[in-house]
């Protein structure tokens, strides 16, 4: 499970449909709990690096992104916990494409973004052996209105 405001479920939609018919990313920041797995208390919006022509369906991290992202964190004694992403006109379902480029731990958080307008929010994790990704809940953190 992974827990996270309404409103960074919201910034997370926003960034989908701005960059909208492009693919979308960023990081995301926050800690992890024996308990209640993961929570997020902040996002960490990413340029897009791959290249013009297939960017509406291929997001890459930099490494040096996440080596970014990872200082950033530890200055504020917190963990990256995971990455979001866009899905333009498509679901929120990892693609093989998300499977083979996957990190073992961290939580995906995919948006779909249908004509410009975000449709639907889900959260993956892997399978250790990266044979496939496991639907993981959503949890709204405190202030639950679902
Ligand atoms: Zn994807």
């Amino acid at each position: 499970m992974i827990s996270l405001s309404e409103e960074l479920i919201k910034q997370i939609e926003a960034h989908g449909e701005r960059d909208y018919p492009h693919e979308c990313g960023g990081i995301l920041i926050g800690h992890y709990n024996a308990e209640k797995g993961k929570t997020v208390v902040e996002l960490m919006p990413m340029e897009n690096a791959s290249e013009e022509s297939t960017r509406h369906n291929r997001v890459l991290i930099l490494p040096r992104d996440v080596l970014r992202a990872e200082r950033y964190a530890r200055e504020k004694k917190l963990d990256v916990v995971g990455y979001y992403h866009s899905h333009p006109d498509d679901k929120a379902v990892p693609s093989q494409f998300d499977l083979d480029h996957a990190l073992p731990v961290w939580s995906y958080i995919i948006v779909s973004v249908l004509q410009g307008k975000s449709a639907d929010v889900r959260s993956w994790e892997m399978e250790n052996d990266r044979s496939k990704f496991n639907e993981e809940e959503i949890g709204l953190g405190t202030r639950d209105e679902s």
